[in-house]
């Protein structure tokens, strides 16, 4: 149908070039049905409809009995006219491959693009599924050792009160036994248990954590804060507090509580390290898109085998420890998306440094 309509279009340009006489003033209109010819059809029928304008210029101007000096040169301008319009022709449809191409390529970007969002959609789901996963299996595995680290002191408490009952009268009617001696089974009792506590209350936080509620965190300012409060302890146990906040580490996207609650635990390792007191260093560095943060001490330090058994849950070498606050840190770290790294020396000190992602466009 368009093939039709600029066929009449070009002999209608034709006739007019004809009844005027006016054959170069006209010329620049047998483009428009040639262009259009072209554009819908395409290169072929372009150059048909050249062919086919050159023709008809060419009829209209013998009509009209145009007169040359020369003779050939109405062949001549016939000639250029062709040429001109198959170069047209060619440049227009060359133009519109170009535009059509790059229409394809950009519908294949943006499909590809929308597939690797799939991707990553799905790789998140699958993380997180398997850091469920990894929580539930470290969570089984110390099951069985919280019911073995309850037994011992329940053993031992058992002992005790059987102890207590069995010199209960003897305390309370002779004088032989020093009521000394009674409360220092009480207090041998109430030790166990409160290690029972402690055990149990640990194993809970890393078992049945608080959902993570993401939300914009202020890192410094967070440390800033909550340092402020446990100052005070801090100077009682003869630690000195060194801050080194760098005011370009900006927002993290996540859990202030927990993310304290892994620094507090960090803080709590280095006092327990200096028990005559010493120096802990706190520091943020920002690092392109993540911050480092760094609890440092001149402590006891660690052995490269304590190093290694770190994380592993139930691991101490505290009397009083249970062996789960590093258990704790690195999977509150992991959950942020972050890492955490030990440098200790035996004797010198440890520094633990944690990165963790800023959010993004902060
Ligand atoms: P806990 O503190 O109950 O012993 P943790 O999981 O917090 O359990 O720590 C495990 C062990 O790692 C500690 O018993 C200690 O031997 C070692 N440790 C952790 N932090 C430090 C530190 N800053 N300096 C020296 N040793 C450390
Ligand atoms: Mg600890």
């Amino acid at each position: 149908m368009a093939i039709v309509l600029a066929l009449t279009l070009l002999w209608s340009v034709g006739f007019v070039d004809y009844a005027t006489g006016k054959d170069f003033a006209m010329s620049a209109f047998y483009l428009v049905p040639i262009c259009w010819a072209a554009w819908v059809n395409g290169r072929l029928v372009g150059f048909l409809m050249a062919t086919n304008g050159a023709a008809t210029w060419f009829i209209a101007d013998w009509l009209s009995g145009s007169i040359y000096l020369n003779p050939l040169v109405g062949y001549w301008n016939t000639l250029m006219l062709f040429m001109f319009f198959l170069v047209v022709v060619y440049l227009l449809t060359a133009f519109q491959a170009a535009r059509d191409g790059l229409e394809e390529t950009l519908e294949q970007r943006t499909l590809a693009l929308e597939a690797l969002e799939v991707e990553i959609q799905e790789r998140k789901r699958l993380e997180a599924s398997k850091l469920q996963a990894e929580r539930l299996a470290v969570a089984g595995q110390m099951a069985a050792q919280v019911a073995h680290e309850v037994r011992n002191p329940l053993g031992s408490i058992t002992l005790n009160l059987d102890l207590i009952y069995k010199e209960i009268g003897r305390l309370a009617v002779g004088k032989s036994h020093s009521p000394d001696e009674g409360r220092l089974l009480i207090k041998d009792v109430r030790e166990e248990v409160c290690r029972i506590g402690r055990v149990i209350e640990e194993y809970l936080q890393f078992a049945r954590p608080p959902k993570l509620q993401r939300a914009p965190v202020e890192l410094n300012a967070l440390l800033e804060q909550k340092l402020g409060f446990i100052y005070s302890n801090l100077e009682r146990a003869n630690v000195k507090l060194q801050m080194h906040l760098d005011p370009g580490v900006t927002t993290i996207n996540g859990g202030a509580d927990q993310l304290w609650q892994a620094v507090l635990n960090l803080i709590r390792n280095s006092c327990e390290a200096m028990p005559g007191g010493g120096e802990l260093t706190i520091g943020t560095r920002r690092d392109g898109g993540q911050v480092l943060l760094r609890v440092s001490d001149n402590g006891k330090g660690m052995t490269a085998e304590q190093s290694q058994q770190l994380y592993e849950p139930f691991f101490t070498t505290k009397q009083e420890g249970t062996g789960l606050g590093m258990v704790l840190v690195q999977q509150i770290i992991t959950e942020h998306g972050g890492q955490i790294e030990c440098e200790s020396i035996s004797g010198k000190g440890s520094t633990f440094t944690i990165s963790l992602p800023l959010m993004e466009n902060s």
